[in-house]
């Protein structure tokens, strides 16, 4: 996968960027990621990227002409056969209007060849951008950041990790929390327990005693299937507890439909 990322603030990807999975990604080549300085795009002396806005109003909004002129530079596909997919290529406006960026949305620009990332800063960009440059507006939350930059390494890092190779274990990124469909995995206890549109299950690791803390027994057993089961329902808790959201789009058993329904019924 390449990523361009359109900033004014280039030297912001300098950390982020550099750890764990996505810097082994750029190391191996799975990931090729260019930060571009919109700065340079520009042609006045002042290099100014914002201006006032029409109609009058709070705070600047960038530019259209630098983020053309620097999209001009990337050799891209015309954006007619970037948005029906005649090519697998994206640019994306970083936009707390834009939908909402989601594990399905990451597996889908993990897909890609390409993905360019506009990161837009005051009060946003104007709206041509959105219009005639980018072909889809992501938002990693309801709430305001004051740029996209955060957006960008946020929505990097969670597409790297999807990349065939990048993580060691392939099957753990299956499995994780919102991903849709259980991945089998051969054996173990793991088979059969991924997330099915469910948050993870809890994890623990040693000391199987800890300031008086214990790590659930089932997990001790050795029996796949009751360490299994032991997950399963973990997972349908937690769920249920912090994201009962998600419970309307899950894959469920008649079993873990009726599990559910006596967690939620008040206890006499
Ligand atoms: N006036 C805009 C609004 O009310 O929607 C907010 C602009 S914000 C201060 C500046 C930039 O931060 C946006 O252009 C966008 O690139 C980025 N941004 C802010 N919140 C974001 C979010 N939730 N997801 C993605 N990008 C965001």
């Amino acid at each position: 996968m390449k990523a361009d990322i359109v900033t004014i603030f280039p030297d912001f990807f300098r950390g982020p960027l550099d750890y764990g999975i996505t810097r082994r990604a750029q190391e191996t080549g799975l990931a090729e990621i260019r930060v571009h300085d919109l700065r340079e795009f520009t042609h006045d002396r002042h290099r100014t990227v914002d201006d006032r806005p029409f109609g009058g109003g709070e705070g600047m909004v960038l530019k259209p002409e630098p983020l053309f002129d620097c999209l001009d530079t990337m050799d891209l596909a015309p954006r007619d056969d970037r948005v029906v997919g005649r090519v697998r290529e994206s640019v994306v406006l970083l936009s707390a209007q834009g939908q909402r960026f989601t594990q399905k949305v990451a597996a889908e620009l993990a897909s890609l060849e390409r993905i360019v990332f506009i990161c837009g800063r005051y009060e946003g960009v104007d709206e041509r951008v959105a219009d005639y440059l980018a072909d889809r507006e992501l938002s990693i939350g309801d709430y305001v950041l004051s740029g996209g930059e955060m957006a960008a390494a946020v929505i990097v890092e969670a597409v790297a990790r999807l990349l065939p190779g990048a993580v060691g274990n392939e099957a753990s990124t299956q499995q994780e929390s919102f991903t849709a469909g259980a991945v089998k995995v051969a054996g173990g206890a793991d088979s059969t327990c991924g997330s099915n549109g469910l948050l993870d299950y809890p994890h623990y690791t040693r000391p199987a005693e800890f300031r008086g803390m214990a790590v659930p027994n089932e997990l001790l057993t050795g029996n796949h299937e009751e360490i299994r089961q032991w997950r399963r329902r973990r997972a349908l808790e937690k769920t249920l507890r912090n994201r009962p959201d998600l419970l309307e789009g899950a894959e469920l058993s008649k079993e873990e439909r009726k599990f559910l329904e006596e967690l939620a019924q008040p206890e006499s």
